[in-house]
């Protein structure tokens, strides 16, 4: 058995003139590959996504609680939405938001 070969994606995709210009003018200056650039660039917005994404896992909706007489943010409890601050239970209210919030 012989040593594995190295595994290779290749994709082909276009890129606007603008974005082309300043990764050629950027990587030179950075004495990078444009493929470097790129990947660093992806990794980047990937992170942010991720984190993005927990973010609103982690946070409820915000809405007025009226017990709080201000805007809180809600988490589920068993299927009910409670006011993070004071436990009021507002699941009617956050689901009519949720409802309207979709497409
Ligand atoms: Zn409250």
């Amino acid at each position: 058995m012989g040593r594995k070969k190295d595994f290779k994606a290749a994709k082909s995709f276009t890129l606007g003139l603008q974005e082309l210009a300043w990764l050629a003018k950027y990587s030179a200056d950075k004495k990078l590959k444009a493929s470097e650039v790129m990947n660093k660039l992806l990794r980047t917005a990937m992170q942010n996504d991720v984190k993005e994404e927990k973010k609103a896992i982690q946070r409820g909706p915000i809405a007025f609680c009226t017990k709080c007489m201000q805007r809180t943010e809600f988490e589920n409890v068993k299927d009910n939405w409670l006011c993070f601050e004071c436990g009021e239970d507002k699941t009617e209210v956050i689901e009519y938001h949720l409802e309207r919030a979709r497409p």
